[in-house]
C-alpha cells in the first residue's frame, strides 16, 4: 500500500512511499531519501500535487517506538500554517534527532519516579481560593490566569493543581522562560513532589535528551520542566500545561524556526483538549485583553509571603544631586545604600548593560570600535580583556593603530555592570561584591555563587536584567536602578510594556521576607508620573491604558503583524530586490504591506538586512496568502527570506 511519510526537512508535504507493513498514522519509520536513510513519521495526508514521475520507494523498517498521537499531528499541521513554517521543520522540532528514536531508551527513568519524603506545605486561604478557581473545568481545554504579586506563592498553587493531574495518571509540562538557572526551582519541586522533574533545554546532554524523549513518549516520565522547545516533546498522556512568567518575552523564539512558545502552548492545549494555566505578576497585553474579553478565567493572589509589603519607591533626581565626572552613583545614593548595609540588608545595583563600557572610541581620531560583521558598537569587557560583539560573538583586543599617529588613545563612554562594580568597590571597599549577568552566572560555579547570595555572604550585587527573573534572595531589601531611561523606546511598539514588566519583576526581588524595602531610581528624567505608572501596585491601570493606545493605533493584539526580513551580501542588490518583492506581494496578499526599510541593525553577521512589515486581520487567511505567494517569487542568488509571525523583536 502507499503511505504518506513526513520527513524532518524543509519540505511542506509528506512524501509517498510503498510498504507491505501495516502502518498507522503517527508511527515512526526509516525510509530511503536520496542517497541516505532518514527517520520520518506516517502522516495524515498525502502530498497534494503528487509528482507522478517520481519513483516510489519502499519503507525500510518500522521503529518500535510509541507512535506520535493524532492530536499532536493536528497541532503540528496547524503550527506550520500559523507560523508559515514547512511541516517538515515542525516535525524536526519533535524528532530532535533520528538517533534518539532508533535507540529507544528503556528502564532508565528511576531518577524521575523515585519517591522521597515530601514536605507538607499548607496553603493560605487566598491560595486555596485561587486553586479552587484554577481547577474548575479541568477536564477540557480552558485557559486560566493566576495573577499574583511577586512573592505571593503562585508556585505552590500551581504545584497543587499539577499534583491533582498527576495523581489521575496524566503527565504535566511546566514551561519556564530562563531555564539556565533552575537550581532553586528544581529544589522546590523535589521538596514538594518527592521526585525529580525532567529538565529540558538546549544545554542538557544529548544522552539525557534521548532518555527524557523516550520516557515522555512511553509515559514513564510524569513532569517536564522545560524551555520553549519542550513544547514539542511527544507526550503520551499530557494532562496539563503551565506557562510560568507568561509575560516573559523570551518565550519568543526569533532565530531559525520562529514562534511564540506561550501562544503555541495555548494552541497545543487546545488540540489536546486539556487545561492550561498562565502564571504571572503582570499579564502580557495579549493575555490581559483575553481576560477583559472573558476568554480566560482569572484568580489573583494579593498577599505576599509573611505579609511582606511591596517595596517603596524613591526617585533620586540627578539634576539636583549631580554626578562627578566618570561617576554614575550620586552622593545621595551612597548615603542611602550605607543606611541599608548597616541594617544587614543586601543591596542590588541594577544596570541592564553587560561588560565594562558599551561604547569605546579614540580621543585622537574619534573612531568608535565597531563590529566588522555588524553595524553595532563593540562592548569592552574588562574581565575578559577584550572587545566583544553581543550579536555575532566577534572579539578583538583593545589595541589599535591610529589613523593620526601611533596607537589610538582609548576613551570609554558610558558604563556597563563591570564599571559600576568598580565604582561600588571604591565606595564600599570592605563589602563582598558580585556581578550578576549572563557573563558571570551561566558557568559551572553559578550555583555556588547563588548559594552565597542567598546566605547574604555577598552584600552587594551588580546585575543586569537576568536578576529580575524569579530569584528569591531573602536579604535583598535595597535596589538601586542606576539609570532609568524611559526615552529610548524608539521603534519598539512594546517598549512601554517591556519597561513595566522589567521594573515590576525587578522590584519584586526586594523585601521578600517582611523587612521594609526600597527601590531607588536615579534619573535625569523627572517625569515622576511615568515612574509611578510603572511601579504602581495595581499594574492593571497601566495595562488598560496601554491596551487603549494599541486599540486606537490598530496595533497587536488588535491586528496581526508579520515581519519579513530579507538578508544578503550585496547592499544595492538587496535593496532593489526588496523593492520588487514588495510590489510582487502587495496585490496578492490579504493585508497591507509597509516598507521595505533598512532594519535598525542594518548589518548583522556580515549580512545586510531589510524589513517588510505586513499588517492584517487576525485570521489564518493572512498567513495562507503569504505562504502561497512566497514560493512563487524567484529571489536572486544569495538573498534569504525569513518570516516572523507576531514579531516581538524589531531589530
Ligand atoms: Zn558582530
Ligand atoms: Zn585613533
Amino acid at each position: 500500500m502507499k503511505v504518506p511519510i513526513l520527513l524532518p526537512n524543509i519540505f511542506n508535504h509528506a512524501f509517498t512511499y510503498e510498504s507491505d507493513l501495516d502502518l498507522k498514522v503517527g508511527e515512526y519509520v526509516v525510509v530511503p531519501f536520496g542517497k541516505t536513510k532518514i527517520t520520518g513519521v506516517v502522516w495524515d495526508e498525502f502530498e497534494k500535487e503528487n509528482n507522478k514521475d517520481f519513483k516510489v520507494k519502499n519503507v525500510l523498517k518500522k521503529l518500535d517506538v510509541y507512535p506520535l498521537k493524532k492530536k499532536t499531528i493536528k497541532f503540528l499541521n496547524w503550527f506550520s500554517k500559523y507560523n508559515i513554517i514547512p511541516k517538515g521543520m515542525a516535525l524536526k522540532l519533535v524528532l530532535l534527532s533520528s538517533n534518539a528514536i532508533e535507540e529507544f531508551q528503556k528502564d532508565v527513568y528511576k531518577n524521575y519516579i523515585l519517591n522521597i519524603k515530601k514536605n507538607s506545605i499548607k496553603l493560605s486561604e487566598e491560595q486555596k481560593k485561587s486553586l479552587k478557581k484554577m481547577n474548575i473545568s479541568n477536564q477540557k481545554f480552558r485557559v486560566h490566569v493566576l495573577q499574583g504579586t511577586t512573592g505571593s506563592g503562585k508556585t505552590m498553587v500551581y504545584f497543587e493543581a499539577l499534583k491533582n493531574i498527576i495523581n489521575k495518571g496524566f503527565q504535566g509540562l511546566i514551561l519556564l522562560p530562563e531555564i539556565g538557572l533552575t537550581g532553586q526551582f528544581e529544589k522546590k519541586f523535589l521538596e514538594f513532589f518527592g521526585f525529580n522533574p525532567a529538565i529540558w533545554h538546549s544545554g542538557i546532554t544529548k544522552k539525557k535528551k534521548e532518555i527524557i524523549w523516550s520516557g515522555i513518549a512511553n509515559g514513564e516520565i510524569k513532569v517536564v520542566i522545560g524551555a520553549r522547545s519542550s513544547l514539542f516533546l511527544p507526550f503520551k498522556n499530557l494532562g496539563l500545561i503551565i506557562v510560568d512568567e507568561e509575560h516573559d518575552q523570551s518565550y519568543k523564539q526569533d532565530e531559525g524556526v520562529t514562534y511564540n512558545a506561550r501562544d503555541m502552548a495555548i494552541s497545543r492545549a487546545s488540540f489536546e483538549n486539556i487545561p492550561i494555566n498562565l502564571i504571572t505578576a503582570v499579564p502580557s497585553i495579549e493575555t490581559y485583553e483575553n481576560i477583559k474579553k472573558g476568554k480566560y478565567s482569572i484568580s489573583k493572589l494579593k498577599q505576599r509571603y509573611q505579609n511582606a509589603s511591596l517595596p517603596n519607591y524613591e526617585i533620586i533626581n540627578l539634576n539636583e544631586f549631580k554626578l562627578e565626572k566618570q561617576s554614575w552613583l550620586s552622593k545621595k545614593i551612597i548615603d542611602k545604600v550605607n543606611f541599608h548595609l548597616n541594617q544587614n540588608d543586601q543591596v542590588l545595583f541594577f544596570l541592564n548593560r553587560r561588560g565594562f563600557s558599551p561604547h569605546v572610541l579614540c580621543n585622537k581620531c574619534f573612531n568608535s570600535y565597531s563590529c566588522p560583521n555588524c553595524s553595532i558598537n563593540l562592548v569592552y569587557h574588562k574581565n575578559k580583556n577584550n572587545l566583544l560583539c553581543h550579536y555575532c560573538g566577534f572579539k578583538s583586543s583593545l589595541k589599535r593603530a591610529c589613523v593620526k599617529d601611533a596607537d589610538c588613545e582609548i576613551i570609554f563612554s558610558g558604563p556597563g555592570v563591570e564599571r559600576i562594580s568598580e565604582e561600588v568597590k571604591k565606595n564600599f571597599p570592605s563589602k563582598k561584591i558580585e556581578i550578576f549577568s549572563s557573563d558571570t552566572m551561566n558557568k559551572k560555579d553559578s550555583s555556588l555563587k547563588l548559594e552565597k547570595i542567598i546566605n547574604n555572604e555577598v552584600q552587594i550585587l551588580v546585575g543586569t536584567q537576568l536578576i529580575s527573573k524569579g530569584f528569591h534572595f531573602p536579604s535583598l531589601n535595597c535596589i538601586v536602578v542606576v539609570d532609568i531611561d524611559l526615552s529610548s523606546q524608539g521603534h519598539d511598539l512594546r517598549g512601554a510594556e517591556k519597561n513595566l514588566q522589567l521594573y515590576h519583576q525587578l522590584s519584586g526581588r526586594a523585601g521578600r521576607t517582611g523587612k521594609p524595602a526600597t527601590v531607588y531610581f536615579q534619573t535625569y528624567n523627572t517625569n515622576a508620573k511615568m515612574i509611578s505608572d510603572l511601579t504602581n501596585n495595581n499594574p492593571d491601570i497601566f495595562l488598560s491604558k496601554e491596551l487603549d493606545i494599541r486599540r486606537q493605533n490598530k496595533l497587536p493584539p488588535f491586528e496581526r503583524f508579520i515581519s519579513i526580513i530579507l538578508t544578503g551580501d550585496n547592499e544595492a542588490r538587496l535593496e532593489k530586490e526588496a523593492f520588487y518583492f514588495k510590489i510582487f506581494i502587495e496585490k496578492r496578499i490579504d493585508g497591507r504591506v509597509l516598507g521595505p526599510v533598512s532594519a535598525p541593525i542594518f548589518r548583522l553577521k556580515r549580512k545586510y538586512r531589510i524589513r517588510i512589515l505586513i499588517r492584517g486581520s487576525k485570521s489564518l487567511k493572512l498567513q495562507n496568502s503569504i505562504a502561497e505567494i512566497i514560493p512563487k517569487y524567484k529571489f536572486s542568488n544569495g538573498i534569504k527570506l525569513t518570516v516572523d509571525v507576531d514579531p516581538i523583536n524589531f531589530n
